[in-house]
Parts: structure tokens; sequence; C-alpha cells
């Protein structure tokens, strides 16, 4: 049994990976500030002796005896980290050297949640982890970007340095129960849209792609890359190859939902990537992972979610 720390784990993503975690045999210990986390989240894991809850900033160091670390805590979808983009800024640069001090005094393996931002708009596709990316530094989005660049740089860092043991994993757009019902993301816009028979907001032309890859295959991926031998730093792309247009998703949802939406269009915010697509040739070999759920399969199971969520918690999703 190891007892491992997850920042960000009352978050979408964090919250289903200390139930993995658990599941496994292992002690959690999450860490949040609930700025875009929701104690719902967490709720069934309250019981479970083995699962522990701090309320904490990442971006104020923290003291807790541990063997592994995920970092995962901040914001995920634009609206959110453009909120307050200083903030961004600094739970990414802050938030990445209190843990990686904190990894140094534990000796512990950390790994860091990047993502495909790193590339920005990229002119390579599909991207390839050797890729540098082409990112506005000063643009809408550079708060996340350029703070999760800078966190990965920090990684290595410290790795070069101090040889502590790093991973970091650069994730695609993820889908799934549990996204947040008002964090503006596509999916859970689209489906939330589709479901109250609402207008379908797609911005821009809808021609820019997305690749999307369901929640319980990157939580799959990203404990397989924390239990990789030392050696192992990646960056790795965790995502899903497949490449759907936005205009394609859109009339897959109101497909699966049997809704009576229409589409409409909306001014393309600024800095939106056109297109994205992870090349997880090294995922694969590292790894031993490609993911196993396909769009429609994936949207189901987030549909149902939803559906469920507007029926027994209306007041969580109003403002979507
Ligand atoms: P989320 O917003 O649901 O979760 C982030 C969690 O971090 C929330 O619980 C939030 O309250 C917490 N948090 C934010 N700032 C914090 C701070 N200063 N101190 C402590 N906690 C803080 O987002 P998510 O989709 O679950 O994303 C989790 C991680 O994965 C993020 O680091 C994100 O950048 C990364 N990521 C996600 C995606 C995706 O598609 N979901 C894609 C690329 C990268
Ligand atoms: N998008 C859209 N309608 C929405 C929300 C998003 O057309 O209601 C577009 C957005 O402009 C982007 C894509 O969908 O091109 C993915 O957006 P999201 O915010 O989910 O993720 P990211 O831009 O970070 O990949």
């Amino acid at each position: 049994m190891k007892r491992i720390l997850v920042t960000g784990g009352s978050g979408f993503l964090g919250s289903y990976l200390c139930e993995k975690l658990l599941e496994s045999g292992n002690e959690v210990i999450c860490v949040d500030n609930f700025f875009t986390g929701a104690k719902r989240n967490i709720y069934h894991l309250m019981d479970n002796p083995r699962f522990e809850m701090i309320r904490h900033d990442v971006t104020e160091p923290l003291n807790v005896e541990c063997d592994e670390i995920y970092n995962l805590a901040c914001p995920a979808s634009p609206i959110h980290y453009q909120r307050d983009p200083a903030q961004t800024v600094k739970t990414c640069v802050h938030g990445a050297i209190n843990m990686l001090e904190l990894s140094r005094r534990l000796k512990a393996k950390i790994l860091q949640a990047s993502t495909s931002e790193v590339y920005g708009d990229p002119a390579v596709h599909p991207q390839v982890e050797s890729y540098w990316g082409n990112v506005n530094p000063i643009g809408l989005r550079s708060c996340y970007d350029e703070g999760k660049r800078c966190a990965e740089t920090l990684f290595f860092c410290y790795h070069l340095q101090c040889a502590l043991p790093i991973k970091i994993v650069r994730i695609f757009n993820t889908y799934g129960p549990r996204m947040h019902p008002n964090d503006g993301r596509v999916v859970s816009n689209f489906i939330l849209q589709a479901l109250k028979n609402e207008d379908i907001t797609i911005y821009g032309d809808g021609q820019q792609t997305r690749s999307f890859c369901y929640r319980d295959d990157l939580i799959d991926a990203m404990i397989r890359m924390m239990n990789t031998p030392e050696d192992v730093t990646g960056p790795v792309n965790i995502g899903n190859p497949g490449e759907f247009t936005i205009l394609e998703l859109a009339e897959t949802v109101i497909e699966l939902t049997d809704s009576k939406s229409k589409i409409v269009r909306m001014p393309l915010p600024a800095d939106d990537p056109r297109q994205r697509k992870p090349d997880i040739t090294k995922a694969r070999e590292l790894l031993k992972w490609q993911p196993s759920t396909d769009l429609k399969t994936g949207l189901i199971k987030t549909i149902a979610y939803f559906d469920d969520l507007l029926k027994t918690a209306p007041e969580f999703c109003r403002g979507t």
C-alpha cells in the first residue's frame, strides 16, 4: 500500500483518479482549494478510512508525508483559467515549485498533468512530443499555455539538478462523467444544450478539430505512466487519436440525444487552435496503452451522466 497525494483531487479528472487509486488498495490524500472542483465529486469517498481531504491552495507550500504525487491542481477549461489569469500562472508555476520541493524532501515520484496546449495552435499535425509548439505568449490562453510550459521546465530543472524522479503526461481533450456543467467546454456545453433542446453554440465555422479521450482511458494511462521505470520521464502524449471537427461533434451529440436543438454560430475566441490530434506512438510503446473507448460510446455514458444530473441536481447545472 502506498500513500499517494493527488492535487486537484476534487476536480473532474482528479476525483476519478482518487477513486481508482483507492480501489487498488492505496491511501489517498486529496488536496484542493475548490476553485473549480466540487465536494459532490468526492462525497462517495469520504467514508473510506484510506481517504483524506485537505483544503489547501498549492500556491502555498505543503508538508505531508507520501510516496507519490500526482499534480493535477489547475483549472482546465478556458473560461475558468481566464477568470483570474495571474492566479492560473501562479497555480501552474508556484504550485509546481511547491510540489517539486515536497517531492525533493520525500524522494517521492511526481507526475505532472501537462497539456496539449503546450503545442498552442500547432503547425505540426498530428502533434509529436518533440514538437516545440506555436504559442502566443501574451494572448488570452497564455496564462494556461505558458504556465503549463513553465511547469514542464521546472520539472526538468528539478530532475536534472536534484535527480528527482519525474513523469510528465501531455493530456489532450478529455471528457466524461463529472465534467463541471458550467465550465464551458465543448462536450459538456453541447450535451447540456442538446438535452435541454437549446441552441448548440458552435464557435467559428466548426471546422476546427479536436481529439476526444474518454476519462477512464486517460486515468488508466496516467497511472501506467506513474508506474514506469525511473528513466521514463516523458513528456508522453495521452489522448485519443480519433480526430473530429466541432461540427461533427455537434451533429453526433444531436443524434445521440435525439434532440430538437438547432446549430447556431458564435464568434471564435482568440487564438483558438485550428487542429489537434495526438501522436500516441510513445504511449503505445512505453505504457503499452491505447484508448479503448470510441467517441460514440464515451458520449453515450457522458450523456447519461448529465441527463441524471439535470434531473437530480438542476441547481448545479444552472447557468449553462
Ligand atoms: P478541473 O478544473 O475539473 O480540476 C482542477 C482541480 O484543481 C479542481 O478541483 C480545482 O479546484 C483544483 N485547483 C485549481 N487551482 C488550485 C490551487 N491553486 N490549489 C489547489 N487546487 C486547485 O479540471 P480537470 O479537467 O480535472 O483537469 C485536471 C488537470 O488535468 C489540470 O491540471 C489540467 O490542466 C489537466 N488537463 C486536463 C485536460 C482535460 O481535457 N480535462 C486536458 C489537458 C490537461
Ligand atoms: N467550442 C464551441 N462551442 C462551445 C464550446 C467550445 O464551438 O460551446 C469550441 C472551441 O472554440 C474550441 C473547441 O470547441 O474550438 C474545444 O473547446 P474546449 O473549450 O472544450 O477546449 P479547448 O479549446 O481547450 O481545446
